[in-house]
C-alpha cells in the first residue's frame, strides 16, 4: 500500500465533468489499495476571475484580501470533488489551507509555506478517507488566509508529499510530461521520460510554467520523488524528476528550452563609470521590492558607461519611476530609456558542464535568422538570452531543431 500525493491544475478540473472524470481516476486508484491525498487547483479561468473582480473594485487591492478571494476558486473545487467521490462510494474529505493547517508567512500574494501539520490528514487516511486539499493556500500565524503565487498548487502538492513523507508526488496536467518546450509553441517537442532535477530547477525559473519554481525546490530539499502526468490520457509514466545522473546513460547536451515573456529592459544612459553605481542604481530598485534577472554593464566611454538589466515587466514602469526619482540624487544619468516588449529565451541542459560551443551555436542559430541578442546570462547548466519579443516564438522553434530536440535521445 503506497501513499501517494496526486494535484490536479486548472484545467483537469475545468468542468464538473472533469471533475467528475478525476474522481472516477481516483476512485480506481483507491480501489487498488493506495492511501491518497488528492490536491486541486481552481476550475480554469477562476482565480483570473476572482483577481479580475477585485481589480475592477481598485487599481491597488490590499494584498490581504486578494488572498481572501482568490483562495476561494480553491475551496470550491475540493468540495465539487469529494461530492463527485462520495457519489462513486468513495469516502472523501475537503480541507482548506487553514483547515490542515498549512502555516505560511504572511507574505500576501507570493506567501511561504513553514510547517504542515499532518496529524488530520493522517488520521482520515487511516480510517480509509481520500483527504482531498485545496491547493495555493495557508495561513499565517495570525489567522490570515494567504495564497502561495500563481500555479502555487504545485507547491501544495509538493509541501504535502513531505510531510506525509509519500511514496510519490503525481502532478497531472493538460500534457503528460515535461517537454524539450512547450508544445503550445512548438508541436515536435518530444517528452522527457525523465529530467534531473537541476535542469527542472533551471527550467521553471527561467519560464517553464508546468511546475513552479518553488515546487521544484521543496522536492529537492526534500527529496520528493516528483512525476508529471496527464490527467486525460491514461497511459504512460509521464516525467519523473530524478536526482542522480545516470552515468550509463547518453546524456542529451540540451534537455530544454524555456522562455519567458514577462521581461522589460531598462538602460540607464550615461551614468559615470566609477565604483558603486550599479549598487546606488540597484539598491533603490531592490528597496522597492522589484526584482531583478540580467544586467549588463557597459565597457565606459570618456569616463561614461550605460547600465542595463531587466524587470519583470508588470514592475517596469515602477522600476523607471523609482530611477527617476534618483536622478541627480543618487547618481547621475544622461537619460533611462526602456522597452517593455522584450522576451528571454533559455537553453537548459547538464551536459553543458562537460561540453564546449553551445553558446557559439545558439548565438549562431539566432544570427542566421536575424534575431538581435539584446543581452546574454549563462550559468554551468543554461544560457539565456533577451531579445525582441516579436521574435520569440521563432527563435524557441529554430533552436529546438539546432539542437536537434526533436530527435529521440538528442545529442548533439
Ligand atoms: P495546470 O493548470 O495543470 O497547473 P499549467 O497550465 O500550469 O497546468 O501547466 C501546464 C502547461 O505548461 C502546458 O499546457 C504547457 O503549455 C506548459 N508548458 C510550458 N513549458 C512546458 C514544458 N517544457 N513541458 C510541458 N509543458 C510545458
Ligand atoms: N489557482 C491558482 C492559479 O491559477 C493556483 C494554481 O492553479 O496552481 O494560479
Ligand atoms: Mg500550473
Amino acid at each position: 500500500m503506497a501513499l501517494i500525493v496526486q494535484k490536479f491544475g486548472g484545467t483537469s478540473v475545468g468542468t464538473t465533468d472533469r471533475i467528475r472524470n478525476v474522481a472516477q481516476r481516483v476512485a480506481r486508484q483507491h480501489a487498488e489499495g493506495d492511501q491518497l491525498v488528492i490536491v486541486v487547483s481552481a476550475m480554469s479561468g477562476e482565480t483570473n476571475r476572482l483577481l479580475g473582480l477585485a481589480k475592477d473594485l481598485s487599481r491597488s487591492p490590499d494584498p490581504r484580501e486578494l488572498d481572501v478571494i482568490a483562495s476561494t476558486g480553491e475551496q470550491v473545487t475540493i468540495g465539487l470533488l469529494s461530492i463527485a467521490l462520495q457519489e462513486l462510494g468513495v469516502k472523501a474529505k475537503s480541507y482548506t489551507g487553514a483547515q490542515v493547517r498549512i502555516l505560511t508567512d504572511s507574505a500576501f500574494t507570493k506567501a511561504r509555506i513553514l510547517s504542515i501539520d499532518e496529524a488530520r490528514m493522517r488520521a482520515d487516511l487511516d480510517a480509509g478517507h481520500v483527504v482531498v486539499v485545496a491547493g495555493f493556500q495557508g495561513v499565517d500565524s495570525a489567522g490570515n488566509i494567504t495564497t502561495l503565487g500563481r500555479g502555487g498548487s504545485d507547491t501544495t502538492g509538493v509541501a504535502l508529499a513531505a510531510a506525509l513523507r509519500a511514496d510519490e508526488c503525481q502532478i497531472f496536467t493538460d500534457v503528460d510530461g515535461v517537454y524539450t518546450t512547450d508544445p503550445r509553441i512548438v508541436p515536435e517537442a518530444r517528452r522527457l521520460d525523465t529530467i534531473t532535477f537541476e535542469e527542472m530547477l533551471e527550467l521553471a525559473s527561467l519560464g517553464s510554467k508546468v511546475l513552479q519554481i518553488r515546487s521544484v525546490e521543496f522536492a529537492g530539499k526534500y527529496r520528493v520523488k516528483l512525476r508529471v502526468l496527464s490527467s486525460f490520457e491514461d497511459s504512460g509514466n509521464g516525467t519523473l524528476i530524478t536526482y542522480e545522473e545516470d552515468e550509463t546513460m547518453e546524456q542529451a547536451i540540451i534537455s530544454g528550452i524555456a522562455f519567458n515573456r514577462d521581461e522589460a529592459k531598462i538602460t540607464v544612459m550615461g551614468v559615470p563609470d566609477r565604483p558603486g553605481i550599479a549598487y546606488h542604481i540597484l539598491g533603490p530598485i531592490a528597496d522597492s521590492n522589484i526584482d531583478v534577472d540580467m544586467i549588463v554593464q557597459n565597457v565606459g566611454e570618456s569616463g561614461h558607461t550605460d547600465f542595463s538589466f531587466t524587470v519583470n515587466r508588470g514592475e517596469y514602469q515602477k522600476a523607471i519611476n523609482v530611477l527617476r526619482g534618483e536622478i541627480g540624487k543618487g547618481f547621475d544619468a544622461r537619460d533611462i530609456i526602456g522597452d517593455n516588449r522584450a522576451a528571454k529565451v533559455s537553453v537548459v541542459g547538464i551536459g553543458m558542464r562537460s561540453h564546449v560551443g553551445i553558446a557559439a551555436k545558439m548565438f549562431e542559430t539566432l544570427a542566421h535568422e536575424g534575431i538581435n541578442i539584446q543581452m546574454i546570462s549563462t550559468s554551468e547548466i543554461k544560457i539565456s538570452v533577451v531579445i525582441d519579443e516579436k521574435y520569440l516564438e521563432l527563435a524557441v522553434r529554430v533552436l529546438h531543431r539546432a539542437f536537434e530536440l526533436d530527435q529521440p535521445q538528442a545529442a548533439a
